[in-house]
């Protein structure tokens, strides 16, 4: 019963049931995923009391973790399942990535099944931040932190079944479709450095399959393939 939780799982089954009736929530496996991740682990110190309130909060380094809706939205429109291996764009807390590593790789089901999450992050501290958050909460085997230029990929764990970008990009860059397994899906912004789309792309035999969602709005993605030479 709801009152017999613990404080934060309270707050988290409000947020939870708010996003069901409000729509945005459809998928089971997400919600249940939502369920299992402690985000009070993935936002700092200060601002734990707002863990489930549905806004972004600032992580340091004038970068955010996503509010929970778009979180939840990113991943149905991924839509990964398990045994999955997942690229993700823009590391920040590591929180999105936890969300998806208890899809790909839920802890009840043996390793050998598991699939996993690459997320590559371009701010060294953040990196080492998101590391220590996915320790604490369990997903330092299921989750795995590069540093480094997100917007060309990470070739080196290629081809993926699904990559995730979560900050706005310019387009598409072709290294992520590239690095994209035929079937595979990128969900992603697009647009300018102060408001996009989201983008739900499928790599067919033929060529890209682009669906337009959402607007939204995120901080930039900088890089070669992204708003090269701009810092934030
Ligand atoms: N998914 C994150 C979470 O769950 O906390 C939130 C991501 S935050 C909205 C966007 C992140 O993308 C920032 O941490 C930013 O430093 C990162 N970023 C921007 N451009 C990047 C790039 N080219 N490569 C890797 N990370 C990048």
């Amino acid at each position: 019963m709801v009152t017999k939780l613990l404080p934060f799982e309270r707050k988290k089954r409000i947020l939870i049931e708010n996003l069901k009736k409000e729509g945005i929530l459809k998928s089971k496996k997400v919600e249940e995923a939502i369920m299992r991740v402690p985000r009070e682990l993935f936002v700092p110190e200060e601002y734990i009391e707002y863990a489930y309130f549905d806004e972004p909060l600032p992580i340091g380094f004038g970068q955010t973790i996503s509010a929970p809706h778009m979180v939840v939205i990113m991943t149905e429109e991924l839509d990964p399942e398990i045994g999955w291996k997942v690229l993700e764009v823009g590391t920040g807390s590591g929180y999105q990535a936890s969300v998806i590593a208890e899809i790909v790789a839920p802890k009840e089901l043996p390793p050998e099944k598991w699939g996993h999450v690459y997320t590559i992050e371009r701010i060294e501290a953040l990196a080492k931040r998101a590391k220590i958050n996915l320790e604490r909460a369990g997903y330092a085997d299921r989750v795995t932190v590069i540093v480094g230029d997100g917007s060309l990929g990470y070739p080196e764990a290629s081809p993926y079944d699904g990559i995730i970008v979560t900050a706005g990009a310019p387009k598409i860059p072709d290294p992520l479709i590239n690095q994209l397994k035929i079937g595979g899906r990128i969900v992603i912004p697009i647009g300018d450095r102060y408001f996009q789309r989201l983008y739900v792309v499928e790599k067919t035999e033929t060529g890209l399959k682009i669906n337009i969602k959402t607007p939204c709005v995120f901080v930039p993605l900088v890089g070669k393939e992204g708003f090269e030479g701009e810092e934030r």
